[in-house]
């Protein structure tokens, strides 16, 4: 979504688009562990206040997740109410990189602003730190590969049990 910088006015505009999200499915940090929908539904208003543009909204989206601890992967509903203020890029060039750094302000320059980064930024503060298909999700066994939420572990079973190796192994040392 791009908004004309001159159609901004003191008065709160309200706008509801969609934007796209396809690009984040190619960075490969996500990709192992969520799949984004094309795009997420933005609810958005913003207006002038002094040189400053005030934006506050919420968008929602249905992305795929793959568990961390089962692998299984699962649907769920991403949403969140955001708002973050831009002000006009300053000339300097120096001053400018440490504004940037020490308050955290973000800028617009030009005649028009692509909001689409900020909305990016937007689902990505708002991802989980770990995919879980829920939060008592008991996983996979790392020794026998049973999965915990479905059925026992088997290791004790297995005539080969690594833990049973590795206290063998102890006492022989010893
Ligand atoms: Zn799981
Ligand atoms: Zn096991």
């Amino acid at each position: 979504m791009i908004i004309l910088v001159d159609q901004i006015t003191e008065s709160p505009k309200k706008v509801r688009f969609a934007e796209s999200m396809e690009e984040l499915n190619r960075v490969t940090e996500l990709a192992r562990d969520y799949r984004f929908p094309d795009s997420v539904d933005v609810d958005l208003i913003f207006y002038r206040s002094g040189s400053e543009i005030v934006f506050e909204g919420r968008f929602g989206g249905r992305l795929q997740g793959n568990c961390g601890r089962c692998l299984k992967s699962y649907f769920f509903a991403l949403e969140k109410r955001f708002s973050f203020v831009l002000t006009p890029e300053p000339f300097s060039g120096r001053s400018k990189e440490l504004n940037r750094d020490e308050l955290g302000l973000s800028f617009y320059s030009g005649q028009e602003i692509n909001l689409f980064p900020f909305i990016q930024e937007q689902v990505l503060l708002a991802l989980p730190t770990r995919p879980l298909c829920e939060e008592g999700c008991r996983g996979l066994c790392a020794g026998c590969g049973a999965d915990l939420n479905r059925e026992p572990c088997r290791c004790a079973a297995l005539p080969g049990d690594p833990r049973m190796a590795l206290f063998r192994n102890l006492k022989i040392n010893a």
